[in-house]
């Protein structure tokens, strides 16, 4: 029996609403545990994958702690994949690159509606933020790049049968129009 292919992900700067849609494959997990073995993902309790042939990573990447797990992430994944909004432009977390840092946690923790007991978290084993919200590619070397916020359920299945039988994926235009 040939060896499975095995697929990780994880999230830096998302919602993790990337993760539940892929979840939304529904009873196609039960084809994909067939052909496939789940390292570090939601179905698994991974905490650090190990080698894999596949990585799904949803999110941007706002801090220290983002870049080390995406760099160590890349290091494991023959194949990387940006996953949606997020990963691949900074999404909704990147509104704040708008903004100076420093206004952004004033407005948050300081001056912000509704803050009692003002004070900017400054614990040392708190990540560092970067001063802006980075697209993934901008860290390491990213293979694919899997559009929407979320990508449809349809379009992890496509994407994925895709990578998993060594093509390109390619989406119909369909799975790829938002209006
Ligand atoms: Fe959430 Fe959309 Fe970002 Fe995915 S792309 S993590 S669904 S905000």
């Amino acid at each position: 029996m040939a060896a499975k292919i095995k697929i990780a992900t994880t999230s830096l700067a998302g919602c993790f609403g990337c993760h539940m849609s892929f979840l939304d494959i529904d009873e196609r997990l039960l084809k994909l545990a067939d052909i496939v073995e789940f390292d570090r993902s939601p179905l698994t309790d991974i905490e650090h994958c190990g080698p894999c042939d596949i990585g799904l990573i949803e999110g941007g990447v706002c801090n220290s702690e983002n870049v080390h797990v995406l760099r160590e992430f890349r290091s494991h994944c023959k194949i990387l994949v940006a996953v949606g909004a997020c990963a691949i432009n900074g999404g909704l977390p990147a509104l704040r690159n708008f903004f100076k840092l420093e206004d952004c946690l004033l407005e948050a923790y300081q001056d912000g509606i509704g803050v009692d007991n003002p004070q900017i978290p400054n614990d040392p084993e708190l990540p560092l933020l970067l001063d802006k919200v980075r697209p993934v590619h901008e860290i390491v070397k990213i293979d694919y790049f899997m559009p929407g916020c979320p990508p449809s359920a349809d379009v992890f299945w496509t994407y994925l049968n895709a990578l998993i039988e060594g093509r390109d994926p390619n989406l119909p235009y369909e799975l790829v129009h938002y209006d």
